[in-house]
């Protein structure tokens, strides 16, 4: 084993190969593919302890340096990356959410490019607020008072509570002392605040006596929480809004709405019934009312609150608000999505989290037909390809149990598995995300861009001859 050791190429014989080779190579940092090339020696080194790599000429340089480029080549594309969904559920929180409007992208692009007004009063010369900036757009399309936006909205309900709450209680219904993935629970930001929990009610049951009886002299607020990601059915009852409020105005107390993903659209005309919009919560009364930004409103990452201009003011100095602020990307992303809620039928057509949430079945169905027909094109008989109606997913949180009809095509591929296709898949450049439905690999084509099909078609059909040559 030790004489193999020694067929292992130098460092600086694999750079001057790859330097002439591989053009990727040449343009990166010289540290990271040295580290790179390090790696890869490494790995070598192991393969060879474990048996597994006993043949000189393989080891060697001509005869690594296939399996060198490779490896360089994958570590030095980006780690953040574009993927592919074809999973049919809208707001992925694993492949980053919403995908921005053109506006907005264009708005971010032209924003990082130079110097802005972020902070500076265009009208006197003097240091300005960056938040003054977005505050006017949020009153226009949400109907309130005054609005604030921090980094998001699990941000959002720490900084309502520490501004509002602090060594007080605030009351809650214990159905909705909720978690709601990536291990974030409103109890836990709760505590962090340094707000004490009344939970009051039985878990499928809470009525308007339960919270008046639970309101003493350190009460500060009335909370309520969007479920998210789940639904109550059956013997359920939960106190309205507008219930809340009056009580809340008889003890002087605020109401307090975390809508979680919170929509400036109606989405029951397009079957997804149930879900208050932002602007109704606001006109109910709440006096504080927090959201995403990139939920099914379609945009950046933040926490969007709007409500009273009295609260608003509150959170506005505390000074944890300086730790939870938004950027400037954020901020001119944010404005751009929200400037085309100001004109709905735009927002219907140009935020691609709400096209993709109102698709009708019908597109859907010919979506699905033309991307089966690019596919039966592209893979021949190495696939068997076929249509099937089937439900997608909202996502992130909202509109929880409401399935979304759609069309799906489903692979069946003739030389490997659908498992081992969608494995292959994760690794393919770009990398796609689908589904596994009774033994098949499935493609949603809801939250594909239809200028992505012809991709789609490329990174399977490579990554079935993939499979063909391993075999
Ligand atoms: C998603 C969600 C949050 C957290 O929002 P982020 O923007 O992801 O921080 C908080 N509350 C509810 C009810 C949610 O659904």
């Amino acid at each position: 084993m030790k004489q193999l050791f020694r067929f292992l190429p130098a460092v600086d014989a694999c750079l001057d190969a790859l330097n002439a080779q591989l053009p990727a190579s040449r343009e990166a940092p010289r540290p990271l593919v040295r580290h790179l090339v390090n790696a890869f020696l490494d790995m070598q080194r192991c393969r060879i302890q474990e048996g597994a790599m006993a043949e000189p000429a393989q080891l060697a340089l001509p005869g690594c340096l296939p399996a060198l480029k490779d490896f360089v080549r994958e570590g030095l594309r980006p780690r953040l990356r574009h993927v592919l969904n074809a999973t049919g559920v809208v707001i992925h929180t694993n492949m980053g959410r919403s995908v921005l409007a053109r506006t907005a992208r264009e708005a971010v692009a032209r924003t990082a490019a130079g110097y802005n007004n972020l902070e500076l009063d265009l009208a006197t010369g003097e240091r300005g607020s960056r938040h003054s900036l977005i505050e006017e757009l949020l009153c226009m399309v949400t109907g309130a008072e005054a609005g604030l936006v921090v980094n998001n909205n699990a941000a959002a309900v720490l900084l309502i509570l520490d501004s509002v709450c602090k060594g007080g209680e605030v009351i809650i219904s214990r159905g909705q002392l909720v978690e709601i993935g990536g291990s974030f629970r409103i109890p836990d930001v709760m505590e962090r605040s340094g707000a004490i929990l009344r939970e009051v009610g039985a878990t499928n049951r809470c009525h308007l006596y339960d919270y008046s009886r639970a309101i003493n002299a350190n009460t500060r607020a009335l909370l309520r929480v969007h479920s998210s990601n789940y639904r109550i059915v059956g013997f359920f009852k939960e106190v309205s809004l507008p219930e809340l409020v009056q009580l809340g105005r008889e003890h002087s107390l605020p109401v307090i709405e975390d809508l979680g993903s919170g929509s400036l659209i109606d989405f029951s005309a397009f079957g997804l019934p149930g879900e208050p919009t932002v602007q109704s919560v606001v006109s109910e009364g709440a006096d504080l009312v927090s959201f995403s930004g990139d939920k099914a409103l379609g945009g950046p990452q933040a926490g969007i609150i709007v409500g009273k201009r009295m609260y608003i003011e509150q959170l506005r100095v505390n000074p944890l608000h300086r730790a939870l602020r938004i950027d400037k990307l954020t901020l001119a992303a944010l404005e751009a999505t929200l400037r085309l809620y100001l004109d709905p039928q735009r927002a219907l057509a140009q935020i691609p989290t709400v096209a993709m949430l109102s698709c009708p079945p019908a597109t859907l169905a010919r979506r699905a037909r033309s991307l089966a027909s690019r596919l039966r094109r592209a893979l021949g008989s190495a696939a068997h390809v076929s249509l099937v109606k089937n439900v997608s997913r909202a996502g992130g949180g909202a509109f929880p149990a409401r399935d979304l009809p759609t069309s799906l095509v489903c692979l069946r591929p003739t030389a490997c598995s659908a498992e081992d296709l969608k494995r292959r898949l994760l690794s393919a450049v770009p990398p796609l995300m689908g589904r596994l439905e009774e033994g098949a690999f499935c493609l949603d084509p809801r939250t594909l861009d239809a200028k992505e099909l012809p991709l789609v078609a490329r990174v399977i059909q490579q990554a079935l001859r993939q499979e063909k040559e391993t075999l």
